[in-house]
Order: C-alpha cells, then structure tokens, then sequence
C-alpha cells in the first residue's frame, strides 16, 4: 500500500480525497489528511450563511468513516523534508509519503498599516473569523452608549462586499473603503462599478472608492481608521478583506519553486517538479497563475486524483475559466471572458440604463464578431445565454 499525505482539509483538499476514494476501488492509497483548522472540511463559499444562522454542522462538507481515510484536525504540517519524503507536523508528527498534496489555500492579505493587529481587527476566511466578529459586533451593540454602531470593511470586492452585508447583518452600520476607483475592481469595469455603488447604496451601505487606510488607532474604546485623504472613520469593528496570498510557506521552506506571484508552482497535471509533490486550489500556480475560485480547484482535485491512480488528465483551458455570477448584496452581477476588454482591438458595446439600475457591457473582437466576454450589472439574466458564445464567431443581430 501506498502512502498519500494531504495537508489542507478545505474545500479542495476534502474533493481530492474523495475523488482519490471513488476512483481507487483496489484501495492502493492510504491517505492521511493535516487540517489546521479545528473543524472538518466546510463550505467556505458559503460562509456568510453562517451569519444567517446555519449552523458548523450545517456547512460541513459530507465525509463518511473510511479505513483508509485519517483526518488530524487542528495540526498544521510544519516541515516536508523531500529528501526522505517525510512531513512533520505541530503536534510532533512525522508522516513518510510516496506522493503529497499541498491543498494550503490562501491567507487574507492584510495591508501593513499601524493598528492593523488592534482588538476589534479581522479577517474574514473562516468560521473561527466569524465566531470573533459575531462576538465582537455582539459586545459593541451591547455597549450601554449613544450613537450608531459602525464598522469599517477595507476592501471592496466579493469578499469585502459580503462582510460588508454580514455586518450589516450583525447590527452595524458599515463603510466600505476601496482603494480602486470601483467596487469589484477585478470583476466589473467602470460603468458596472458606478451602477453597483449606487445600488448598494441603496441598501444601506456606505462606499469610499480612491482611498486607502493608512492606519487604525484607538480613542475612548472606539477603533479610528485613518484614510489616505485625511477622513477619520470611527468603528467598533474593522474588516480587513483586501486581496488573498496563497499559503506557499511549506513549499517555500522545502525548496520548490514559487509563482512570481506566490503559490506552488505546477504543470498542468498539477505536479511540482519533484515528482512526489503536487498542489491543487488557490495554493497551486498552475503555469504560474494562482485562482481564486472553488470551480478550478474542484477540477485539479479530479487531475491528481487521476494521475495518482495511473491516468494522465490534464488542466484544460475551459476549467480555469473565471467567469462569476452572484447576487451581491440583493443586486446581480456576473462576469465572463475578457470583461475589462484587455484584448488588442476589443470593441466594447454598452447600454446603461440609470433609471432601470442595470448595466450590461459585451466586449466583441475587433471584427465585431467574436464575443470576447461582458459585464452585467442589475440584471444577470443573460448571462447563462451568453457565456458559453465566448470565443464563438457570432452573427451581429440587435440586443435587446
Ligand atoms: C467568504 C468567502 C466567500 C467565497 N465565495 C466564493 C464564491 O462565491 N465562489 C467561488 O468560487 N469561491 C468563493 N470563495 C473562495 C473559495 O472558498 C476558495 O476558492 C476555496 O475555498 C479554495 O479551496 P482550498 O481548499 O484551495 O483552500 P481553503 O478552503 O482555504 O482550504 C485550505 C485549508 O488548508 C489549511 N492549511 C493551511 N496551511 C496548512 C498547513 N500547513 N497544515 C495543515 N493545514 C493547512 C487551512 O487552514 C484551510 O483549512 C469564497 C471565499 C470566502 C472566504
């Protein structure tokens, strides 16, 4: 029997093991799977619920008892000596391996600003996030003074925009400061990103874009977020949700190559080049790129699972695909091809309609022929008839 080490119980980590599972029925690997987090594999994608109130329970990815399957929550892998082919653990482990999988994910990135390490500053990734900013919001409405309570979310993409409701959700008055001149700078262009602001605005939710935190300080138990265009924001609460780093520490510390970017570097089988190591999710650099995205990380699960019991399935391009639909803060948005129209030539067709509160931008080849990608604000609805004609030669019609 084989031995299979998967350090990182999240999302992908979890569908690798069971991807492995279905498909080695003569059960050829023993899999021993390192989880820092205290509790077993969820769906952080949905974590916001859990401030809607489903329970841990709820969220819990469905994993049944399996000989051949041993979880260790709450010990992080520490060491990989590649040499040996051993991974050391926090607790004093020591794993031997034939192949190992780093499934790390990401780490919130935190701006390096004073005060960013105050009582009342968070992250938002895990549910252990949202219990201490439950608790926290819980105290400051609590507190027996006059005024509103406030909090300052720093950053105002997805993840920002979804604290953001969160906190509202908890009792707060939030403010979302935005360092980009848009909300969901990585996903909407300007004429998407001024639709969003208005209608979020309208949902209670107050936006700076163009400006930065420089600092948090305190005053008379009040947190004091500093901005780059000398405004003072008082908070009880602030949210640091500006951008994610893939957790490539294990990989750096055992040598193997980084994505300039950060991440493990991996082909498009998902292996490093030590033939032993391979990394799926938001901590693998596939050729260099990291996705920040559950849908290719699903997929490289399924490509080492594959190539772990003999196949030979590789990353197509169509499964790194980062086309998004959401619905925001009650406002929908989606997202597909090359939506900030960054190919040579791209024309962009666009009709934004204020009164309606609804933007909707096609990006087309500069033949007008091809559809490259396309942005929707308010309305969402064409979206699932649109993105798969990406990249599709299309006979010009009028869009209506
Ligand atoms: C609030 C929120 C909303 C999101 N919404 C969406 C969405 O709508 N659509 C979408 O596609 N994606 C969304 N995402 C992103 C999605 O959750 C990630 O892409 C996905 O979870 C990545 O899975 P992963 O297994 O690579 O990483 P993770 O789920 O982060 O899991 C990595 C795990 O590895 C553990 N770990 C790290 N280092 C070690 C170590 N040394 N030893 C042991 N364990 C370790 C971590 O503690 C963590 O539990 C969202 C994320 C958040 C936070």
């Amino acid at each position: 029997m084989k031995e299979l080490v998967v350090v990182g119980n999240g999302m992908v980590g979890h569908r690798l093991v069971q991807a492995v599972r279905d498909r080695d029925t003569a059960g050829t690997w023993r899999i021993t799977v390192l989880g820092e987090e205290s509790r077993p594999a969820y769906d952080r994608v949905a974590l916001s619920s859990y401030v809607d109130g489903k329970s841990a329970e709820e969220l819990t990815l469905p994993a049944g008892a399996d000989p051949l399957v041993q979880l260790h929550l709450g010990d992080a892998a520490v060491a990989v000596d590649r040499d040996t082919r051993v991974v050391r653990t926090a607790a004093g482990r020591e794993l031997p391996y034939d192949a190992l999988v780093l499934a790390t994910g990401s780490v919130p990135f935190v701006p390096p600003v004073p005060g960013r390490d105050l009582p009342g500053c968070f992250v938002y990734r895990t549910l252990d996030d949202l219990d201490a900013i439950m608790a926290a919001a819980e105290r400051a409405v609590a507190a027996p003074r006059a005024g509103r309570r406030s909090a300052v979310v720093v950053g105002g993409g997805l993840l920002g925009l979804e604290a953001a409701r969160a906190l509202r959700l908890l009792g707060l008055s939030p403010q979302v400061v935005e360092i980009a001149p848009r909300l969901m700078p990585v996903q909407v262009d300007e004429g998407g990103g001024a639709v969003l602001r208005r209608l979020v605005e309208t949902e209670d939710l107050q936006v700076r874009c163009g400006v930065s935190v420089t600092g948090i300080g305190e005053d008379r138990g009040r947190l004091i977020a500093a901005l780059s265009d000398g405004i003072e924001l008082d908070a009880d609460v602030v949210v640091f949700s500006a951008g994610i780093r893939p957790a490539d520490g294990l990989a750096r510390g055992a040598g193997l190559p980084v994505g300039e970017r950060g991440g493990v570097l991996v082909n498009t089988a998902c292996r490093t080049p030590d033939p032993h190591v391979w990394a799926v999710g938001e901590v693998a650099a596939l050729e260099g790129r990291t996705y920040g995205l559950v849908a290719p990380g699903y997929a490289m699960a399924e490509v080492v699972a594959d190539r772990l019991l003999g196949g030979e399935a590789t990353m197509t391009p169509a499964e790194l695909d980062m086309s998004t639909q959401l619905k925001m803060l009650g406002v929908d948005v989606a997202s597909f091809g090359d939506a900030l129209a960054r190919t040579p030539g791209a024309l962009e067709v666009v009709v934004n309609d204020p009164v309606a509160g609804t933007y909707a931008k096609l990006v087309v080849s500069d033949d007008a022929q091809t559809l490259l990608g396309g942005v929707l604000v308010g309305d969402a609805s064409k979206y699932a008839t649109l993105r798969p004609l990406v990249g599709r030669r299309c006979r010009p019609t009028r869009w209506r």
